[in-house]
């Protein structure tokens, strides 16, 4: 990466290989952000891309339970090295660092960009085509510093259809013009339902809006994904690896034409 021009980025690992970072946002939290995250990762990684994921969310870290990895962060003088999921994919989150899990975080913003800030630099991200960031979820001041520090190739806006989606996909199109980052598309989650006994698609949080959206801001929608119970389960039992369909094909083949 050319970081010259940009030169309030911070410097990844020096011996860190980092081909392309997307940083995956959201209006709020609970729209799920990281399943998408998660769902990226494990589509791109099965194109045969070593994948990665920053899971920059410090205070609600969910990404290791979605993968069920619990292994032990090791290091050595030149730095730490992520934890490999069952399918290969290289995971750093604060779970993974934590003695006790489930104890929460009650950092404030600049602690947090400084622990974000350690996992692009301290960490060896070896080879890594696509490295995944789970944003803090909003367009406040953590998700910015964390945009300013880490020199990014795009960004993915995930929204679901009970959000006021254009003021979301508005706030989330300024940040990105300032930070002079492109938008890669949006997802939207739990867009509807598809029932198991008549197969017709129900829009259960109503008419979805999102290609409207999209095409007023000239954007392009990368995924719809639906409202799956089983899915939630995998996610909660740490195998979203063995998830057949992630709904990202399409949107991670995008990804791949931009290269
Ligand atoms: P966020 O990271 O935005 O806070 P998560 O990705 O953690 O949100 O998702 C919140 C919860 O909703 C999780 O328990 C997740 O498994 C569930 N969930 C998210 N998307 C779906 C979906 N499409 N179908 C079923 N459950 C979902
Ligand atoms: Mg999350």
């Amino acid at each position: 990466q050319d970081t010259r021009k940009k030169d309030f980025h911070e410097a990844p690992n020096e011996l860190s290989t980092i081909r392309h970072v997307i940083a995956v946002v959201s209006g709020k939290g609970g729209v799920g952000k990281s399943l998408v995250t998660g769902l990226m990762s494990v589509a791109m990684s099965r194109k045969g891309k070593h994948t990665g994921i920053l899971d920059a969310d410090i205070t609600g870290p969910s990404i290791p339970k979605m993968f069920g990895t619990k292994g032990e962060v090791r290091g050595n003088q030149a730095g730490a090295y992520p934890v490999r999921t069952a399918g290969g994919i290289e995971v750093v989150s604060m779970n993974l660092l934590l003695e006790n899990s489930t104890d929460p975080v009650v950092w404030r913003g600049p602690i947090i960009s400084g622990v974000v800030k350690q996992f692009w630099h301290d960490f060896i991200w070896e080879d890594i085509d696509y490295l995944f960031v789970d944003m803090p979820p909003g367009t406040g001041d953590v998700p910015l510093t964390v945009m300013q520090s880490i020199k990014l190739d795009g960004i993915i806006i995930v929204t679901s259809p009970q959000e006021l989606v254009s003021m979301i996909v508005e706030k989330a199109v300024k940040m990105a013009e300032g930070m002079k980052v492109p938008i890669l598309g949006l997802v939207e989650n739990m867009s509807y339902f598809e029932c198991p006994d008549c197969g017709k698609r129900h829009e259960i949080f109503g008419h979805s809006h999102i290609e409207e959206i999209a095409k007023s801001y000239g954007l392009d929608v990368l995924a719809r994904i639906p409202i799956e119970p089983q899915l939630a389960a995998k996610c909660d039992a740490g195998q979203i690896e063995t998830v057949a369909d992630t709904h990202m094909q399409d949107a991670v083949q995008k990804l791949l034409d931009r290269e």
